[in-house]
């Protein structure tokens, strides 16, 4: 798997066991503004980063691309493109079954699988302001300002991108590794440790006990709150 692309644009993975074929809609992607991961295989689709699109190329070397589609569907809110070459049309219309968003027929342009990718898209990030709002914390994606309590909070980026992973699905263990993906790189080989140094200032910054929780061996997530607590604390 490899990342392309630096944009603050939505997440793209291209699953396509052609090497060409990726490499022509990774690079007409990153072009478009699209953060894209490429996988190969189903398996290793499966194992992806989270993405907002799946390109899903059915015609893949191991797992069949109906039960690909019918996995990625069953984790989440992805919006799903299905590619298929001609004379597929039963695994297309089963895809659909199986909660594909649309399909392209090989061969399509760019431009198609842009108009297609945007449409989605509007889907599932639709325009206007979102907030996670979470006991005392508030956290805007598209500002990138967070607050507790109704006073700001100045994060630096990979501290955002932290709260921001916790805070849009609380409650929910956030891996240590999807952490390091999401603020660091989809790639990332050094050692977790930079992780902890981040989350003990994004602690510190919030000041709010027990907000950002660890759950030994697996990750982070947000935990109960009572009550509003105060903006500030001193440290420990
Ligand atoms: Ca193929």
């Amino acid at each position: 798997m490899e990342t392309i692309g630096t944009e603050a644009g939505a997440r793209i993975l291209v699953v396509e066991d052609d090497a060409g074929i990726a490499q022509s809609l990774v690079r007409g992607l990153a072009r478009a503004g699209y953060v894209v991961d490429t996988a190969s295989t189903g398996a290793d689709a499966l194992v992806a980063p989270p993405a907002d699109v799946v390109l899903l190329d059915l015609g893949l070397p191991d797992v069949d691309g109906v039960e690909v589609c019918r996995r990625l569907r069953r984790r989440g809110d992805v919006a799903i493109i299905v590619v298929t070459a001609r004379g597929e049309e039963s695994d297309r219309v089963a895809t659909l079954d199986e909660g594909a968003d649309d399909y392209l027929v090989k061969p399509f342009g760019l431009a198609e699988l842009l108009a297609r990718v945007r449409a989605v898209l509007r889907r599932v990030r639709p325009a206007g302001p979102v907030t996670y709002a979470y006991g005392p914390l508030s956290v805007d994606p598209r500002t990138r300002r967070v607050a507790v309590s109704g006073v700001e909070v100045m994060l630096t980026p990979k501290e955002f991108d932290i709260i921001e992973c916790l805070a849009a699905d609380p409650g929910r263990v956030v891996s240590r590794q999807e952490l390091l993906e999401r603020a660091w790189d989809a790639n990332w080989y050094g050692p977790t440790k930079v992780l902890d140094v981040h989350v003990a200032a994004l602690r510190r910054k919030l000041g709010v006990e027990g907000l950002v929780e660890t759950v030994y061996g697996r990750g982070f997530r947000l935990g109960r709150v009572a009550s509003p607590a105060p903006p500030t604390r001193s440290e420990d």
